[in-house]
Order: C-alpha cells, then structure tokens, then sequence
C-alpha cells in the first residue's frame, strides 16, 4: 500500500485515526506493518502490502 492512502484510511469500528507503524518499506510503500486503532486498542495488520481493515476483538 502506499503511505499516500493512509490519511484515507480510518478505522473500520470508530472511524477514528490510525497510527501506522511500519516494519517493513520505504518513504512510499509500506510492505508489513501494523495500523493501530488507539480508541479501539486494537491493530490491523499490513501483510504483502494489503491492509487488512477487518473488524476484530482488542488485542488484550
Ligand atoms: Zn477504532
């Protein structure tokens, strides 16, 4: 995914902002990292580049 869609991005349950942190990519592309809701508390993983954007149970 390229890091130019991420303010589009908003997280599936609140709607809220999402903190990328990315683990593997460059200034343009984000191949693997994880997209965190912090009102929800829960991460949305970016595998291959896709983010997965599925709602799903807090990580606790
Ligand atoms: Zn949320």
């Amino acid at each position: 995914m390229k890091r130019s869609i991420l303010p589009l991005l908003c997280c599936p349950v609140c709607k809220g902002d999402l903190i990328v942190t990315v683990t593997e990519g460059d200034e343009e592309v984000i191949r693997e990292g994880i997209l965190h809701c912090p009102i929800c508390r829960v991460d949305y993983p970016v595998e291959d580049g896709i983010p997965d954007l599925l709602p799903r149970a807090p990580s606790e």
